[in-house]
C-alpha cells in the first residue's frame, strides 16, 4: 500500500544531473602525501588537540579531542607524522582560515588496534550508546555536521514517534548518499536499528526521492522480515528541495516543525542515512568516522563518479585522480547550496558531500530592480516572503527580517532560482545573518564587559565598606579600653579615700577616749590604770613563753 504522502510549499523541479556521477562503482581515493585536518568540521565547539608537532600518529588514533558538550573529537585517518598545527583555509563561503593539524602521510596505512567485538547495543544503556557513538567522532552527515549523540538524546521527558532517515538528496549533481544506498543498504539499516533503540522511537521511515529507484530496491532487499513492522522505506515525489529538514517532515508526516522550535518538539528526529551507516561501524566495527562518499562531478572533470576519501584530503588530490579537464569554477556542495573554492587545497571535512567542477565560470547577469512579481514567495519551501527579506537586508533593517523569520530560511536558492529580475537572494540573507550574528557576539561581548566592569564597581564598593566598618570597631574599642582604664582610677581612688576616712573616724575614736579619761575620778583612773598594767603584763608573759619555745626546737 502506497504511504500517504504530504506536500510542502513551493519547491523546484530541477534536473537533478545524477547519472553523470553513478556510472562507475566507488573506489578509494587512497592517500594523500599530507592530510589537513580541521579542529571544527561540526557544528560546535573545535576540538583541542592531543598531539603536538613531531608526534606520531596512527589510523584511527584520536588527535583532537572534544573541548565542550557541542563538540566531537577527530581521528587519524592514516598514519604520520604531525607537522604542522596552524591555520589552514578550510571549506567555508568566506574562505577563511582556521587552526588545523597536518599530517605527513608515511603511506603505511598502519592502525591502532581496534577492539571490533561488536558491542551487544540492545544491553546497553542509550546514554553509553551515545558515548560510544560520540567518541567515534558522528556527525550529521547531511551537510549540518551536527554532532549526532546530542541528535539521539530527545531528554527524559521527550517521546519519540517517528525516525527518519533523509535518503532524499535533493540538490543537483550529488549522488553519494544514493551510492551508499546500493553499496551498503544493510549498514544504513543496522545504524537505523542503534538509533531507534538510543531513541526509543515507535516507528522509523526512510525516505527515498522517487529518481533513485535502485537505492530504494537495495534497501526494501535488505529489509529484515520482522523489521517491516516497525521500519518503512518509502519514496517520495522528486522535488527540490525535498531533503531539507522541515520538508521532508511535512511530507512524511505532515507536521510542521514550528518557527524556532526543533523536530523533537513535535515528536520527530531525522538524520542522514549516511550517519546511520557511520553511526553502525562505530557500533559493530568500532570504526571511528576518518572517511566518506563524496561525488566529484561536473562538466570540468573528465572522470565524474563517487570516491571513499579520508578527511583530510586536499580537493586538488581528488581532482588530480579525476582528470580535470578546463575547470574553470569549483564548487563544494550542489549547484543550489553549494559555495564557491578559491583554493584546491582546501580539504575534505564530514560534511563534505560534493566537489563540483565547471568548465565555465557563471557569469550571473547584473541585477535588476525588485517588480514585485511574487514568484520568489510562491517557491519558497519555508513560507517565507523573500521579497520582504530582501529589501530589509538591503536596507541593514536586520529587526526586521528577523521579524520576518530570516532563520527559518533554509538557504535553498528556490527563490533567487525563479527571480527574473536577477537579484542574488541568497547572498542578501546569508549577509544579514552573518551581520546578525556578529551583532550578537558583539552584544556578548560588550555584555561581558559590562559585567566585569559592574562587578569591579561592585568589589571596590564593598572593600570600601568593610574599611569603614574595620575602623569603626576600632574606634569603638579604643573607647571602650578608654572607658576600663578610668573606672579602675575612680576605683582606687574610693578605696583611698574610704581608708582616708577610717584613719580618720579612729583618730578622733582615740581622742574621745583620753577626753574621757580625763574627767574621770582618780579611783576609776586607778582601777583603769590596774587593768592596763595586768594586759601589760600577759603580754609580756605570753612573749616570753614563745622566746622560751623557739629556744628549746633550736
Ligand atoms: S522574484 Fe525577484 S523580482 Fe519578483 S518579487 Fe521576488 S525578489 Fe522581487
Ligand atoms: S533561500 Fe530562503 S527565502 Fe529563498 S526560497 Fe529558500 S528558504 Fe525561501
Amino acid at each position: 500500500m502506497k504511504p500517504h504522502l504530504w506536500r510542502f510549499n513551493g519547491g523546484l523541479k530541477l534536473d537533478g544531473h545524477k547519472s553523470m556521477s553513478m556510472h562507475e562503482p566507488v573506489v578509494e581515493a587512497g592517500i594523500p602525501p599530507h592530510l589537513v585536518l580541521p579542529l571544527q568540521q561540526h557544528i560546535g565547539s573545535p576540538a583541542e588537540p592531543i598531539v603536538k608537532v613531531g608526534d606520531t600518529v596512527l589510523k584511527n588514533q584520536m588527535i583532537a579531542q572534544a573541548s565542550d558538550y557541542v563538540s566531537v573529537p577527530v581521528h587519524a585517518p592514516s598514519s604520520g607524522k604531525v607537522v604542522a598545527i596552524e591555520e589552514h583555509v578550510v571549506p567555508h563561503p568566506s574562505g577563511i582560515k582556521a587552526t588545523c593539524i597536518i599530517i605527513e602521510t608515511d603511506g603505511n596505512d598502519t592502525s591502532i588496534e581496534i577492539d571490533n567485538t561488536p558491542v551487544d547495543y540492545l544491553n546497553l544503556e542509550p546514554s553509553a550508546l551515545r558515548n560510544i557513538i560520540r567518541e567515534a567522532g558522528v556527525v550529521g552527515l547531511g551537510g549540518a555536521g551536527f554532532p549526532s549523540f546530542i541528535k539521539l538524546n530527545p531528554g527524559p521527558d521527550t517521546k519519540v514517534e517517528t525516525l527518519i532517515l533523509n535518503g532524499a538528496e535533493c540538490e543537483p549533481y550529488i549522488t553519494c548518499d544514493a551510492m551508499l544506498m546500493q553499496d551498503a543498504p544493510r549498514k544504513i539499516l543496522d545504524g537505523l536499528l542503534i538509533m531507534r533503540h538510543a531513541l526509543k522511537a515507535e516507528q522509523c521511515i526512510i525516505a527515498i526521492e522517487d529518481n533513485k529507484a535502485t537505492a530504494h530496491t537495495m534497501l526494501v532487499n535488505a529489509l529484515h522480515k520482522h523489521e517491516s513492522d516497525f521500519i518503512k522505506i518509502i519514496q517520495i515525489p522528486t522535488i527540490y528541495p525535498a531533503g531539507g529538514e522541515k520538508q521532508l517532515i511535512k511530507v512524511v508526516t505532515g507536521k510542521e516543525v514550528p518557527t524556532h522550535g526543533l523536530p523533537v518538539n513535535i515528536g520527530v528526529v531525522c538524520h542522514n542515512i549516511a550517519t546511520a551507516a557511520a553511526i553502525a561501524d562505530a557500533i559493530h566495527e568500532r570504526q571511528p568516522l576518518i572517511e566518506r562518499y563524496i561525488t566529484i562531478t561536473g562538466y570540468g572533470i573528465k572522470h565524474p563518479r563517487n570516491l571513499k576519501v579520508r578527511f583530510g584530503t586536499p580537493i586538488e588530490f581528488l581532482i588530480q585522480q579525476s582528470e580535470p579537464l578546463n575547470i574553470q569554477q569549483c564548487i563544494m556542495g550542489g549547484s543550489m547550496m553549494g559555495f564557491e573554492l578559491q583554493d584546491q587545497t582546501i580539504p575534505v571535512i564530514k560534511t563534505t558531500n560534493c566537489i563540483l567542477t565547471k568548465n565555465h565560470k557563471y557569469k550571473a547577469p547584473a541585477a535588476m530592480p525588485c517588480i514585485r512579481c511574487g514568484e520568489c514567495v510562491k517557491v519558497c519551501p519555508a513560507q517565507l516572503l523573500p521579497q520582504q527579506l530582501y529589501w530589509y537586508a538591503r536596507a541593514k533593517d536586520f529587526d526586521k527580517t528577523q521579524d520576518y523569520n530570516l532563520f527559518d530560511c533554509i538557504e535553498c536558492g528556490c527563490c533567487a532560482y525563479v527571480c527574473p529580475s536577477h537579484i542574488p537572494l541568497v547572498q542578501y540573507y546569508r549577509f544579514a545573518k552573518t551581520e546578525i550574528w556578529a551583532q550578537e557576539r558583539d552584544k556578548q561581548k560588550s555584555d561581558a564587559a559590562r559585567e566585569r566592569h559592574e562587578f569591579r564597581l561592585f568589589r571596590l564598593e564593598r572593600k570600601k565598606a568593610e574599611d569603614e566598618e574595620r575602623k569603626r570597631r576600632k574606634k569603638e574599642l579604643l573607647k571602650a579600653t578608654a572607658g576600663d582604664a578610668s573606672a579602675e582610677e575612680d576605683k582606687k581612688k574610693t578605696a583611698i579615700e574610704a581608708a582616708m576616712a577610717r584613719v580618720k573616724a579612729k583618730r578622733e575614736q582615740q581622742n574621745a577616749h583620753a577626753a574621757n579619761i580625763d574627767n574621770l575620778t582618780d579611783a576609776q583612773k586607778k582601777a583603769i590604770e590596774e587593768v592596763e598594767q595586768r594586759r601589760i603584763a600577759a603580754r609580756q608573759k605570753k612573749q616570753a613563753a614563745v622566746k622560751n619555745k623557739e629556744t628549746s626546737t633550736s
